[in-house]
């Protein structure tokens, strides 16, 4: 992907606006896609490209922090509530 410099093929138009990432999953799969749309700011024409290991990185780095904190911090809560109600 060569961003900016690309030429839209449907009006020739090389304004795109910034790609916005979203993961997408199968009906019957359980299988995810992590892509960028990127649309003409012009005519609005839309290209999906999947995002490299490179760019996925940081993404997985940070829905791991939102698991932890959705999920891990709750339970240990829960779990210091539990003693404190126990023992306080
Ligand atoms: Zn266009």
């Amino acid at each position: 992907m060569t961003q900016g410099t690309d030429i839209c093929p449907k009006c020739g138009s090389s304004d795109w606006k910034l790609p916005r990432h979203v993961r997408t999953r199968g009906v019957t799969s359980a299988a995810t896609a992590d892509l960028n749309i990127i649309t003409c700011n012009k005519c609005g024409f839309t290209e999906l490209y999947e995002l490299t290991e490179e760019e996925l990185a940081p993404i997985n780095k940070k829905a791991g922090m939102i698991f932890i904190f959705a999920a891990v911090v709750p339970t240990l809560i829960g779990i210091g509530v539990s003693i404190w109600l126990i023992w306080g």
